[in-house]
């Protein structure tokens, strides 16, 4: 499957498979790679040993933290760092501590239907997401310098 990232082409609708949610209950990792590979990604990415190698790095219930799967698949295409400043995110205090969250980078508030696209759904350190705010970046002044 294709996002059709910069070729042009749209992406792929995302199918009634992808529409499930992560159980509360979901404990079985085999499972939780199953979801995964039911969503569309991008070809040239091998998100199932992304996925392992996430395993390894952090206790067995991480995947419990994600609602959708689709926001899992946001994790794993930046392989769990914060897309704002950086920071690896996998480590384990940060999922403990709370200090890990799921960004909408075009806000939910505004463009709903965009919750299901692993795209729109990105890993943020919870100071970069709180600084961030309902900012949508797409009416943010292209030509003021950051300063
Ligand atoms: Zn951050």
């Amino acid at each position: 499957m294709s996002f059709g990232l910069g070729d042009g082409k749209a992406m792929e609708p995302i199918g009634p498979a992808a529409e499930r949610t992560f159980a509360k209950d979901k404990a079985d990792w085999d499972t939780t790679l199953k979801e995964v590979d039911q969503v569309p990604q991008p070809d040239d990415q091998n998100l199932r040993s992304i996925a392992e190698d996430l395993k390894r790095r952090n206790r067995p219930g991480f995947w419990w933290k994600f609602r959708k799967t689709e926001h899992l698949v946001g994790w794993l295409l930046h392989r769990g760092t914060c897309v704002y400043c950086g920071k690896d995110l996998i480590g384990e205090q940060y999922i403990r501590h709370g200090w890990a969250t799921t960004d909408h980078l075009l806000p939910q508030s505004q463009y709903p239907d965009l919750d299901r696209c692993p795209l729109n759904t990105v890993p943020a350190c919870s100071a970069c997401n709180c600084l961030k705010g309902g900012l949508d970046p797409s009416e943010a002044p292209a030509d003021e310098p950051c300063t």
